[in-house]
């Protein structure tokens, strides 16, 4: 390890080693990532290649928005890319939420039923849903709407038998909602292996039920899409991972023609669909952002990795360990007290290239139902596939640590927060 490495965190001998360990740990699985990211990165080329892609695409349009080119050169990439037929990708989209809100609201119908596969939904998504809250308007459940879930089995999968039941029970399901990443949850991701199999019951049962996969955090972490495999929908957040941390906003939506249709006159209105929306000077990094993607998100996995290993090295039970299997690139570390998650959080901003002095503190915010503290020194505002970390402040006080544009920044911060939170139990002690 180099000399200004050691100088800049004053490490000693006890903590270098401990990262030598952790390094040498997650060789084989670093390996792997190698192997995942090649692939995708193929998989996104043959997509730019074949739809000719040139710099004219990069132009942009005003207005209407009508006729442009490079808007939907884009969005056939990403049908491409993820395997659908057809995708919405668009800056219009504010966040991941009012993607996963605009398609849930376009497919629903008053006494339809949407069934959640993977328990309750991430946070803001309840509150669309318009579960655990007072009648509200603008919700689903406003709509006529009727909601339910099938939680996990206790190991944190899908509960195969228990969906059966309610599938065949159940005749106004239309809807089957599967949430793949863990979100502020200490459950597994869903593996690529139960997605396939949740397509193959719900097909069975029913194949007029359209399967929708959050596939928010999700996108180029494995080699193949849930698209692939039997769903019929994906949707997700433009700055998270395929976004590759240059685009500036926006969300993308990619499956069956129908449904992506609907969900374009949901977003715009009924008969402009996908022909409008202007995208003023953003294609370009649309673009170069889904090429970037897959390398990207490669680096947020060995940052996560890196992450699981260290933290299981100082005592602290991590979710996925560093060996798992992954199907988001989110890692969970259970801190049990308040003051030592505020100091990772704190640790990862202070080593952040963006409000680095800055020092984040648990605060309410729209859409979530517990205070928050989010450390996020990112170039674009809460990017996630940015070096961030989260957590709802309540116990056992868990950080959801994601992101990392280059694995060297990923182990630098948290090499950086790790001190922080020794340095708060050392201070404890005395
Ligand atoms: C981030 C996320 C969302 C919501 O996305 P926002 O952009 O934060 O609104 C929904 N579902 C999952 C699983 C997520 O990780």
């Amino acid at each position: 390890m180099s000399y200004l490495y050691k100088k800049y965190f004053q490490l000693d001998s006890k903590f270098l080693k401990k990262i030598e360990k952790a390094e040498e740990k997650i060789q084989p699985s670093i390996n792997l990532i190698k192997e995942i990211v090649l692939d995708n990165q193929a998989k996104v080329l043959r997509a730019f290649k074949e739809n000719r892609v040139s710099e004219f695409h990069f132009a942009g349009s005003t207005g209407y928005g009508y006729h442009d080119i490079g808007r939907q050169v884009l969005e056939n990439i990403y049908a491409e890319a993820f395997n659908g037929e057809e995708a919405l990708v668009r800056t219009h989209f504010v966040s991941g939420t009012h993607t996963l809100f605009v398609c849930l609201d376009a497919l629903l119908s008053p006494a339809e039923t949407l069934l959640s596969a993977a328990g309750a939904p991430y946070d803001t998504l309840q509150k669309v849903i318009g579960i655990n809250t007072l009648p509200q308007k603008g919700t689903l459940a406003a709509k006529g709407v009727s909601y339910r879930q099938v939680d996990l089995t206790p190991e944190g999968r899908l509960d195969f038998q228990e969906l059966e039941r309610v599938l065949k029970k159940i005749k106004s399901v239309t809807v089957v909602l599967l949430q793949r990443s863990r979100g502020y949850a200490w459950r597994p991701s869903v593996s690529l292996a139960e997605i396939e199999k949740l397509s193959n019951l719900i097909k069975k049962i029913n194949p007029n039920i359209i399967y929708f996969v959050d596939n928010c955090y999700g996108e180029f972490v494995n080699p193949v899409e849930p698209l692939e495999i039997g769903a019929d929908l994906i949707a997700g957040s433009l700055i998270k991972n395929p976004g590759g941390g240059l685009a500036p906003a926006g969300g993308y939506a990619v499956g069956r023609k129908d449904l992506i249709e609907l969900i374009a006159d949901r977003l715009t209105a009924p008969g402009l669909g996908k022909e409008v929306g202007a995208t003023l000077a953003h294609n370009r990094s649309l673009f170069q952002g889904l090429f970037l993607a897959p390398h990207a998100v490669g680096e947020a996995l060995k940052t996560a990795i890196f992450a699981a290993a260290l933290l299981e090295e100082y005592g602290f039970e991590v979710s996925p360990t560093f060996g798992e299997e992954r199907g988001d690139i989110v890692q969970a570390v259970r801190f049990t007290q308040p003051d030592y998650l505020l100091s990772f959080c704190q640790g990862i901003q202070k080593h952040s290239p963006v409000d680095s002095y800055v020092q984040p503190q648990p605060a309410n915010m729209a859409g979530y139902g517990d205070k928050v503290i989010m450390a996020a020194g990112t170039f674009i505002q809460g990017a996630s596939l940015e070096m961030t970390a989260d957590a709802p402040y309540r116990s056992p006080y868990t950080a959801y640590l994601q992101g990392g544009l280059t694995f060297e920044h990923g182990k630098i911060a948290l090499i950086g927060a790790i001190k922080e939170v020794l340095e708060t139990i050392n201070r404890n002690k005395e």
